[in-house]
């Protein structure tokens, strides 16, 4: 059953950890549950090679945050923003293409009957999705820096 596989990663997310580098930082907040996201990035070119979720909230915005951390390392941006496209439209009832690999994330299309919690399933998608345009928004190459590197 799906919740066994929310429930797993609710309780050991896969991404909370910190990177020795981030290129991509964000902040997100989800105020009709109290769930909140802090995401971390670290690219090599156009790749993300490691992602860092630190999630607190529901079992069902951890959850996706977790998945999200999981999935995303070795993916490019472009194969990123399609991912990111197709969680969204699988929120709304669209199902994911069958060919495309999606992770635990199918244990969440449960989730599109409940319309309060997608929020929550798409908390770190929304700021997955901030992240990377803020990237296109500074293509001068200035590069934030996280401070999580003490
Ligand atoms: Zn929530």
């Amino acid at each position: 059953m799906y919740r066994d596989v929310v429930l797993d990663h609710y309780r050991a997310p896969r991404g909370k950890k910190k990177l020795a580098h981030c290129d991509l930082r964000n902040e997100g907040q989800n105020p009709v549950c109290g769930d909140e996201i802090s995401l971390c990035l670290a690219l090599a070119g156009d790749r993300i090679v490691d992602v860092a979720a630190d999630c607190r909230g529901c079992s069902i915005s951890v959850a996706s945050a977790s998945m999200m951390a999981e999935l995303l390392p070795g993916k490019s941006i472009t194969e990123t923003e399609h991912l990111l496209e197709t969680f969204k439209g699988m929120m709304h009832g669209i199902s994911a293409p069958a060919d495309l690999e999606i992770g635990d994330l199918d244990a969440l299309e449960g989730v599109q009957k409940f319309p309060v919690r997608v929020k929550c399933a798409l908390l770190a998608w929304t700021t997955l999705e901030e992240a990377l345009k803020s990237r296109k928004g500074s293509a001068s190459g200035n590069r934030s820096h996280c401070g999580d590197h003490e």
